[in-house]
């Protein structure tokens, strides 16, 4: 993973001409005046981790376990939001920690927090290292030291149970590690984000994340039947049954806690059977209102298609345009929606065939495979955009929320209004890709010319949509979690009561207050 930027820097993606010119011309972007540093040049706090205390912490996992060289502090600084993108390109490595830690067991991951706590060494879980809302920037103040907890060595498929469809699988496996590990089985999660190459399980689970084919598989929380947590009180053991009524269910407490309550070291998921045929196609509506009203009515009467996606207009505008073409895009390409159908050929084809009538009935118009295609084929690669256009001295960054079905028009007009109020005039486009029978979410993409000050210019334009989610009553995040970047707007939405909850669980999982410092609880 590109320290600075997203994935593999050898797919890294250069802007046609004709897409810089359309910036330069229609959103004002200039080159930035200075180039991103070099790792090396990274900026990076004096360690404060006391020697005898590493020392501890070696003895449990070996010293080739415990990292403190720059590099490995470095690529365990923060997330991938654009603002974590901005403060790396600019050397700003203040919230790097002193070492990454590997361990290799749930007994070890106890054994180290048990030190951490008797020091007050903050630790910070690390996943894949995509959160995209500050859930890796923890609070230093007050701790002798921060470590990075790297799950990567705890990557195994632990065991199949093919009669209940459930799987053990450890929490650092990256999506695509897990699938292959279960297509050994012929089954799949059916859990494809678009950071699906580079997150883990454990992060999925600890960020409630939802992935493309939600309208199929269901989130990633819907996929946990049990885990096992390590905290620096001991050992978590939840789920002897899919579903019971044996008290409040603390899976969901687990779920969504984002390190600050312990260490997923387990999961016993969900599993489906791989799917036989995947069929991908497009479909035109002449406006977002009339797409939302068919996800709708397939959300709440059926047949769900496996992917559900639809396109306001703007997104498809651009998402249709070729780059060659962009000078002349034309605003009559009405609004995208992709459906997909995965799974058993006859079934998947009948359930196509019933849900094209729906969106027939309401207005759609087939566009075929390739629209379809095309998406299934791009839809990891977005990503890799956004250095580019940084690069270019353009603002990306992306945000959601979700609401109920008749909220969602006021949630959407209220979130492209504090964008524009914020910034000027940026490109706004935006889709619902998760559906449920009461409502949906709403994923925008925000494209800026970057002023003086790029960062407090993003973040002034993010404070002012998350205060309008909040007035607007949709829920501060549908799948990327909370981090730092939204506590306060979290705190708003759950009540000084909620929030109360949430610190007496941080306290008596957490006495010391070590796991994930500052991030998630308010
Ligand atoms: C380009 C891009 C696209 C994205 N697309 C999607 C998308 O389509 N859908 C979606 O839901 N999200 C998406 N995300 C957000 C992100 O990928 C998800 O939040 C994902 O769940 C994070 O997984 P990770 O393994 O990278 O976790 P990390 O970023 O490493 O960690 C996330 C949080 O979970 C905690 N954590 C990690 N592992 C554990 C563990 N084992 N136990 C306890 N706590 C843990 C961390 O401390 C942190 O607070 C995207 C991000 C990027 C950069």
């Amino acid at each position: 993973m590109l320290w600075s930027g997203w994935g593999d820097p050898a797919r890294a993606a250069d802007l046609p001409e004709p897409v810089r010119k359309l910036l330069q011309d229609i959103l004002g972007v200039r080159a930035p005046e200075a180039p991103p540093v070099n790792l090396e040049e990274v900026r990076l706090p004096a360690a404060t981790l006391p020697a005898a205390v590493l020392a501890e912490l070696e003895s449990v996992l070996g010293a080739g376990n415990v990292r403190s060289g720059d590099e490995a502090r470095v690529r365990h600084t923060r997330g991938k939001s654009t603002p974590d993108l901005m403060r790396m390109r600019a050397g700003d490595g203040s919230d790097a920690p002193d070492a990454v830690l590997l361990p290799g067991s749930h007994d070890e991951v106890l054994e180290l927090l048990r030190i951490c706590a008797a020091h007050r060494v903050a630790v910070v879980p690390f996943g894949g290292g995509t959160s995209v809302v500050g859930g890796l920037t923890p609070a230093r103040e007050g701790h002798a030291g921060v470590v990075a907890l790297d799950l990567a060595r705890l990557n195994r498929l632990v065991s199949v149970d093919a009669e209940s469809m459930v799987a053990e699988l450890e929490p650092g496996l990256r999506g695509p590690q897990a699938e292959e590990l279960l297509a050994a089985h012929e089954l799949t999660l059916g859990h494809f984000p678009q950071s699906f190459e580079y997150a883990t399980l454990g992060g999925f689970a600890a960020a409630r994340s939802s992935g493309q084919a939600s309208a199929g598989y269901g989130r990633f929380d819907d996929m946990v039947v049990g885990m096992t947590v390590a905290t620096p009180r001991g050992t978590l053991d939840l789920g002897r049954a899919p579903k019971s009524a044996a008290g409040p269910d603390l899976r969901q407490v687990i779920l969504g806690s984002e390190g600050a309550f312990g260490v997923i070291t387990s999961l016993r998921l969900r599993v489906r059977r791989a799917p036989a045929v995947r069929i991908y196609e497009g479909w035109r509506f002449d406006s977002f209102a009339a797409g939302r009203a068919a996800l709708r009515r397939l959300a709440q009467d059926g047949p769900l298609p496996t992917v559900l996606r639809l396109s306001d207009e703007t997104e498809t505008m651009i998402g249709l345009a070729k780059p060659g073409e962009l000078g002349g895009m034309s605003s009559g390409a009405g609004c995208l929606v992709i459906a997909g159908y995965e799974g058993d050929p006859q079934e998947a084809a009948e359930r196509r065939e019933r849900a094209a009538a729906v969106l027939a009935g309401l207005g759609g118009t087939c566009l075929g495979a390739e629209p379809g295609e095309s998406w299934a084929h791009g839809r990891y690669s977005a990503p890799y955009l956004r250095d580019s256009l940084l690069a270019a001295g353009a603002t990306v960054e992306t945000l959601e929320t979700a609401g109920f079905w008749s909220a969602l028009p006021r949630l959407y007009d209220a979130v492209r209004l504090a964008l524009h109020g914020a910034l000027g005039s940026p490109l706004v486009m935006c889709h619902i890709s998760h559906v449920y029978g009461a409502g949906a979410s709403l994923y925008f993409t925000v494209v800026t010319a970057q002023s003086e000050d790029p960062l407090a210019q993003w973040e002034a334009a993010k404070r002012s949509v998350n205060e309008a989610i909040v007035a607007a009553g949709g829920t501060i995040s549908h799948h990327h979690g909370v981090g730092r970047d939204h506590r306060d707007a979290y705190a708003a939405e759950i009540g000084e009561l909620g929030v109360e909850i949430l610190r007496g669980i941080k306290e008596r999982l957490d006495p010391e207050g070590v796991l994930n410092p500052g991030v998630l609880i308010p």
